[in-house]
């Protein structure tokens, strides 16, 4: 037996099975310190690197459940909403049709996805009974608006002749799963024309989804693709309102399209947020460019990073830079009443996605405030 003394559970579940299921297996270098030099030795000389058993170890930071099928319980009651449409980016693990239980678990009344992998090119088929199946799940938990974000891979204004043939390919693959899967909007992020100029980029992008749309027609499945601002990095589209702006009236001779609007990327970009008469000023000049009924969705993200720094790092509702009253403020403003209010926040223990949506949904007017000073709603819907 090896001496094993490390008290996390990997080395529980090692010290259970013994040799055997050590031999299988890759040491984990978070665990390595507790094998002993022997064992080290023995396992960088033998070949026991050769075997490629499925992960013995996770990770500790992956030994955290975070799925919140496996956190929560379908509710007895359905969950209590605002006035507003209220959800966050939802995973598709297990199959698409899955996020729309998700979304009801976490208490939203819309919800995002990817259709399939964000990071690779890899095509993905969706089944007619997995679209049926989102369909039923959505018309019987009240989910509506369904976003669908695009690939980040996808980039229609680039120079490349093979990147862009296959961004285009890539956006009719996202255009199609949309239509399938009967979702209201598909996200889109302008891209970058690095190797050529702003405007140049521009046209390139409008002229790429009219080529990826070819043959299709979104407009008949009501899909409307929306243009997301970004966070205004060197060669990124979209770094302004204008440009936003440019690309909706590029695009209107042959989509529906309209605008994301993600406050994160808002504030790195530059616009003032967060004081009340710079949000006052940045909706008006949103509504003079853009115009406020044509953002649809907004990504409601607080930012780690400093107004202004064009670095894109989301954080969670009221954590940031931004702070609750700016989403205060977005929540309760008349003129975004008809806009779905999105986050994207990220999942750094478990139920940070439920502590999200439920902290959008208790700034709107009339909501419930949850308790103060309790963090995170252990399994509680607002
Ligand atoms: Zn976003
Ligand atoms: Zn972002």
């Amino acid at each position: 037996m090896f001496d094993l003394r490390g008290p996390c559970e990997n080395h529980a579940t090692l010290r259970k099975n013994g040799s055997k299921a050590l031999f299988g297996t890759v040491p984990n270098w978070d665990c390595a310190g507790y094998l002993t030099s022997r064992l080290f030795r023995r396992w960088q000389s033998s070949d026991i690197r050769e075997y490629r058993i499925k992960a013995f170890m996770p990770s500790h930071s992956e030994k955290k459940e975070r799925d919140i099928l496996k956190l929560l319980p379908s509710p007895k009651q359905p969950p209590k909403l605002t006035a507003r449409r209220i959800g966050i980016h939802t995973s598709t693990a297990g199959g698409v049709e899955n996020a729309a239980e998700r979304a009801y678990r976490l208490g939203c009344n819309t919800f995002q996805i990817f259709s399939s992998s964000p990071r690779q090119w890899k095509p993905y088929d969706l089944a007619r009974s997995q679209c049926d199946e989102m369909s039923r799940l959505r018309e019987r938990y009240g989910l509506k608006p369904l976003v669908v974000h695009a690939n980040y891979l996808v980039n229609l204004a680039g120079g490349n002749p093979d990147f862009h043939a296959k961004s285009i390919a890539a956006f009719r693959g996202e255009v199609e799963r949309a239509l399938a899967l009967c979702a209201d909007f598909l996200v889109l992020h302008p891209g970058s024309f690095r190797g050529s100029s702003r405007e140049e980029g521009l046209q390139r992008v409008a002229l790429a989804i009219e080529q990826a749309v070819d043959g299709l027609d979104p407009a008949a499945g009501k899909l409307r693709v929306l243009i997301e601002n970004t966070a205004g990095s060197e060669f990124s589209l979209g770094g302004n309102f204008e440009q936003v702006a440019e690309l909706l009236y590029l695009l209107s001779d042959f989509v529906l399209a309209g605008a994301c609007i993600d406050t994160c990327h808002t504030h790195v970009a530059g616009y003032d947020i967060v004081s009340k008469a710079g949000f006052a000023e940045t909706l008006d000049e949103l509504e003079r460019t853009v115009g406020l009924k044509n953002v649809y969705v907004w990504h409601c993200n607080d930012a780690k990073a400093a107004r202004g720094s064009k670095l894109d790092r989301h954080q969670h509702i009221g954590k940031g830079s931004i702070g609750l009253a700016t989403f205060r403020r977005l929540l309760n403003d008349a003129r975004l009443a008809h806009a779905a209010f999105i986050a994207e926040t990220p999942i750094d223990e478990p139920l940070d996605d439920l502590m999200n949506v439920n902290a959008l949904k208790a700034l709107v007017a009339g909501a419930k405030a949850l308790p103060s000073g309790k963090r995170k709603p252990r399994v509680r819907t607002l």
